[in-house]
């Protein structure tokens, strides 16, 4: 039953720390009867005779980016990055739904994404999200659809083992999550997450020293949550992407046609998606 609870929390309180309601565009009205023109050089033509060499993405310019400071001695928690250029930042949740045609979108456009690995989701353990509808590939690679994932140059990162409210939770048992997701992950990927995504956006100070002493870097949350059909839900009341933006969506059914809507809306937009790790790297590193 707490699974369930879960599950419910995940629809309403993915964003629930705190921003003023949320509020969902209208994507109908602003596609209807418009062409989609793809940006030259990231159609599936282009990308299949570039290799796979660089980091995707837009990289920070010299002096772009403004520096996050560190609370004391403990990491840092994340929502935006402070930039004035238009760059939004692309991260995907849990890994129930591991769709091969996802994988291959990725891959074939270079589109640069985080992705946020929670070890029951990813092992097709419990019920999964319901909020995508039924699911096709449910757990069908396991870790083997991360690894493909990681060979594509996506960051494999850190959300816990079983995706609980960790404000519920003692120090022990929050480092349990924390440290034993990172823990399977190197043991999977080879690689060691340096971001952490709590569940629901849910936190507390013992959260951030779990997150420390399990050798992460830095807490990561979100600016705007995007729904199945690649409508976007943001937590200010103007509806309008803003430079630096973190968007948060899942691994669910669909996800490959939701992330081409998606992604041509942002560049119709004018935004170009922007490496994450490049722009983190740029505003935590003491100048
Ligand atoms: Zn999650």
């Amino acid at each position: 039953m707490a699974h369930v609870a879960a599950v419910v929390l995940l629809l309403a309180g993915c964003a629930a720390n705190g921003g003023p309601g949320r509020t969902t565009d209208a994507l109908g009205s602003d596609t209807s009867g418009t062409t989609v023109t793809r940006t030259p050089g990231l159609g599936p033509d282009a990308a299949t005779t570039r290799p796979l060499d660089g980091p995707p993405g837009a990289m920070p310019r010299r002096g772009e980016v403004k520096e996050i400071q560190a609370t004391g001695s403990l990491p840092p928690v994340i929502s935006s990055i402070p930039t004035n250029r238009k760059v939004v930042f692309l991260t995907i949740d849990d890994g129930w739904e591991q769709d091969p045609g996802f994988l291959a979108e990725v891959r074939a456009r270079r589109i640069p994404i985080t992705a946020f690995a929670m070890r029951d989701a990813v092992e097709a353990k419990g019920t999964p999200d319901p909020a995508g509808g039924p699911g096709q590939f449910v757990g069908a690679g396991k870790w083997g659809y991360f690894r493909q994932l990681r060979d594509a140059r996506v960051p494999v990162e850190n959300h816990t083992l079983t995706h609980p409210n960790l404000r519920l939770l003692g120090y022990d048992a929050q480092r349990r999550e924390i440290c034993g997701s990172s823990i399977i992950i190197r043991r999977q990927l080879g690689t060691r997450p340096t971001l952490f995504r709590p569940p629901f956006g849910n936190y507390n100070t013992d959260t951030l020293r779990a997150v420390k002493n399990c050798g992460l870097k830095s807490v990561l949350l979100w600016t705007a949550t995007v729904q199945p059909g690649g409508k976007i839900a943001y937590q200010v009341p103007d509806k309008r992407l803003r430079p630096g933006d973190i968007l948060l969506l899942h691994f669910r059914p669909n996800l490959a046609r939701d992330f081409r809507i998606l992604v041509d809306k942002i560049k119709r937009r004018g935004f170009e998606l922007g490496n994450l790790q490049a722009y983190l790297d740029a505003a935590t590193t003491a100048r």
